[in-house]
This record gives structure tokens, sequence and C-alpha cells, in this order.
């Protein structure tokens, strides 16, 4: 734990979606799973394994947040493979099967969810969100989570809405700048190193690793986090007890 002699009152939080509020990798996993089955069964003559090495290839090449995956993974498959089938009904297939999957599945991490409303309901803290994607996909999450109304307005920082990606610090900057708060006011909770711990903290914000697991907990950042934890009510002893928030 780093402790800075310096350091602000905390004044704000802003915190990632993906794979911190979310169990988004775990989704899509399941969700491209379901989609290929779909195709197969709409008689896409091709066995799963290879069909699934191929959409992660087009997810790869052309980014997760690309809205054509399907279509991108039939034009790489020989046409003799669904011969006589027309296309279209394969990528409706995988498309439906898809959004099935993600009106089922697409849940917020329960602990999440609480944490974020008990610090609303009983804290002055500014709350808010900072994060990569798209904007109305990313809205959609915050919708589905209901707790819209426990961010601060005009938290929400999407990266394509604002023309700047991770992992460029000018997103964190601008969060900060656009609340009135200074980066060693502020806090940012997410789960991937290279993206959310390394360029807050080039700027002096606080940082919170959460690793419940997941793609990135493997991975090192350059700079340590101020704080690790593994889900969000470790979270809220660590705001009671490094950062006097009483809740
Ligand atoms: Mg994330």
């Amino acid at each position: 734990m780093k402790k800075s002699a310096k350091r602000r009152p905390l004044r704000a939080i802003f915190f990632d979606i993906d794979d911190t509020l979310y169990s988004t990798s775990e989704f899509a996993e399941v969700a491209r799973e379901n989609a290929m089955n779909a195709m197969i069964e709409q008689g896409l003559n091709m066995p799963k394994d290879e069909l699934q090495e191929e959409l992660r290839e087009v997810i790869n090449e052309f980014s997760s947040n690309y809205e054509n995956h399907f279509d991108k993974l039939l034009l790489r498959i020989p046409r003799r493979l669904y011969k006589g089938i027309n296309p279209a009904l394969l990528v409706a297939a995988g498309v439906m099967a898809y959004h099935d999957t993600k009106n089922r599945e697409l849940v917020p991490y329960e602990d999440a969810v609480e944490v974020i409303r008990l610090l609303a309901d009983k804290t002055d803290l500014i709350l808010g969100i900072i994060t990569e994607g798209l904007e109305v996909k990313q809205a959609e999450k915050l919708l589905r989570m209901r707790i819209v109304r426990c961010l601060t307005p005009g938290a929400v920082f999407i990266s394509n809405q604002l023309g700047i990606s991770k992992p460029n610090p000018k997103i964190y900057q601008r969060a900060c700048s656009d609340l009135n708060v200074r980066p060693t006011e502020s806090m940012y909770v997410g789960d991937n190193p290279i993206n959310d711990i390394d360029p807050p903290s080039s700027i002096g914000m606080m940082t919170v690793r959460m690793r419940r697991g997941g793609k990135y907990s493997k991975l090192e950042p350059k700079t340590p986090p101020t704080h690790e934890v593994q889900n969000f009510w470790d979270f809220l002893d660590l705001l009671r007890e490094e950062c006097q928030i009483e809740v």
C-alpha cells in the first residue's frame, strides 16, 4: 500500500466497465460460441473449433467493437461450405444467437452494483465511468446495471464519443478537468494494467486494480497500482480503511 503525506482527500472515483463491473469476456466467449452453433445449425458445414478459430482471427484483425464480425467470417470461408444457402441467413442466425445470449446472460457483478449504490447514497463522492468502446454499447451496459442515477451528471466518458482511446492518459485528464477535480483527488478502478493502471498513474491519479481473474490478470503494469482488490466488498473496505471514506 502506497501512502503519500501530500495526498489530498479522495473526491472522485471513476470506474471501468468491461471485466470490472461486468463479466464481459466470459459473456462474450459464451455468446460467440452460441452464435457459431447457430450458424452450423443453419447449414454452415464447418467444424466448430475451426469456425471459432476463424472468428477469433476476425475479432483480432477488426477489433471487438467492429459491427460485422459474422459477415467478415463468411467472406473468409470457402463458398462450398455453405453451398445453396443465402449467407444472410447464416449471418442472421449468428446475430440472433448472440443477442439472445446477451439478453439472458450479460449481467453485472452484483457486488459492483451494491457498492456503487451504497457510495451514491452514503457519500458525497463524485462517481463516474471512463470506458473504452462504442457509445450506445457502453451506455446500454450502464442502463442494464441500473446505476445511472448513482453517477454524477456529466461523469460518463466513452472513448468513441470523446475521440480519445485508452491507453492515452488524456481520457483520464479530460474526465478530471470536466468534473473539476485534480487527478490527485481522483481514483480509477479497472482490470487492465496497460489501459487502466499505467495511464491514470502517470497523471497522478490513485489506481485500484480489480483482479477477479479474467484475461488481463497475468499482465503487470509498469507502475504498481495504488491498491489491488478482488471484488467490490474489498474495495469498500479499502475506501474505509485507506481513504477515510465513511460509508
Ligand atoms: Mg476492463
